[in-house]
């Protein structure tokens, strides 16, 4: 058996330097890793402060998607949002911007199917981009890599953040995902308060029945689009929407079924209508439109449009059966001259409206009068 050679001075020494030198890698790599670690954690905060200033629901949607996919330099940025009694689609629509109209926003009706498609329903789930998972097309070039993120209220989860990557390498299994937690829960909170806000907003601006903007509402939006078709020189279209014969409807099937009837009248007008294009309940049965940037020619032809569509079909009542229902509708429109008084402008385009609306009654009622 051979003995070990005594340990020298030289031996030990060597070994210390090189123990030196590994800790001192180590020490390198942590402090490279520290700072790494510190600068996602400032991307993650600046995310996070920008989503609390957001200035409203549309804003922190647009925040939450392009921006995220902006600064964290993703491919494809996604918002699944569960909106089963298709709350906050009206909520979207009253604020002129129907989530239609949101490109990386989808509401799902059919949440048990919405949550089937997701892996983990309680923290974010990082791994290879899988198709199912995927609420809308992946961009062109394909996806490798997907991070899920549940977003979490107190009352269960309100919809998914779902970020992916071209890069395979992006999001793995197994990585710290304390951060995109983090996130998440941010986003979960800022929509519940950004809904809550606009719904508290909206409340004070609109008709509790129909979900028209109301008359004050109205007046008030009515004086600033004036200006600004004062200023730009524009034009202004309005319609003076009347129900015809409303009293014999409630007479007949009674003040719910008229309620009904109302609430279907006040969706298809807004159906018909654009993002910018503003719809009030002026009276009992009156709804009034206003149209920026609308000739007469072009407020008529909507108008004729509204006309016909609700004259063609009947409204189903809930509880069975249907109510025929026309409208008349009188038209105006104005040019605002440079120094022209807005209150007078105001009297003039809606006093214009009002009377037309009551000579399509004379005239026989659903019809639309653009001219005395
Ligand atoms: P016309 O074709 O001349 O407009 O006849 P009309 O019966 O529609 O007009 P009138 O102004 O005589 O009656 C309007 C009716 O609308 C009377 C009122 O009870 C009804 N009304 C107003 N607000 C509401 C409401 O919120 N719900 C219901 N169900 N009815 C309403
Ligand atoms: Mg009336
Ligand atoms: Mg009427």
């Amino acid at each position: 058996m051979r003995r070990a050679r005594p340990q020298t001075r030289m031996d030990k020494y060597e070994r210390l330097q090189a123990e030196n030198q590994a800790l001192q890698q180590l020490l390198h790599q942590l402090v490279g890793d520290a700072a790494y670690n510190e600068s996602v954690m400032q991307r993650f905060q600046e995310r996070e402060l920008a989503l609390l200033g957001a200035t409203d629901l549309a804003d922190l949607i647009e925040r939450l998607t392009v921006g995220l996919r902006t600064s964290f330099a993703l491919d494809s940025v996604q918002l699944v949002l569960f909106d089963p009694h298709g709350v906050l689609d009206e909520l979207l629509t009253t604020l002129g911007v129907p989530g239609c109209r949101m490109p990386h926003l989808r509401m799902e009706r059919d949440v048990r199917k919405a949550l089937g498609r997701y892996p983990d329903l309680h923290h974010p789930w990082l791994g290879p981009w899988k198709r199912r998972h995927q609420a809308f097309p992946a961009p062109a070039g394909g996806l490798r890599s997907e991070a899920l993120l549940p977003l979490r209220q107190p009352d269960g989860i309100s919809g998914f953040l779902h970020l992916a990557s071209r890069d395979p390498g992006r999001f793995q299994h197994g990585q710290g995902t304390d951060f995109l937690e983090r996130l998440a829960r941010v986003a979960a909170v800022c929509l519940e308060n950004a809904v809550n806000r606009e719904r508290l907003r909206l409340s004070g601006l609109t008709d509790g029945l129909t979900g028209l903007y109301n008359r004050r509402h109205l007046d008030a939006r009515l004086r600033e689009e004036l200006a600004r078709a004062r200023r730009h020189r524009h034009t202004l279209g309005c319609l003076f929407i009347d129900a015809d014969h409303f009293k014999r409807i409630n007479d007949t099937y009674g003040h719910a079924a008229g309620d009904q009837v109302l609430v279907a009248l006040a969706k298809r007008i807004r159906d018909q209508l654009r993002g910018s294009d503003l719809a009030a309940r002026y009276g009992g049965e009156e709804i009034a439109v206003l149209l920026p940037h609308t000739d007469p020619e072009n407020a008529a032809r909507l108008a004729e449009r509204i006309r016909e569509d609700i004259a063609r079909r009947p409204v189903p009542l809930n509880e069975g059966g249907q109510v025929a229902v026309t409208v008349s509708i009188g038209v105006a429109a104005l040019a605002p001259s440079p120094n022209a008084d807005t209150d007078d402008l105001a009297t003039s385009l809606l006093g214009e409206a009002d009377r037309r609306v009551y000579l399509a009654k004379q005239r026989g009622r659903n019809r639309v009068c653009s001219e005395d």
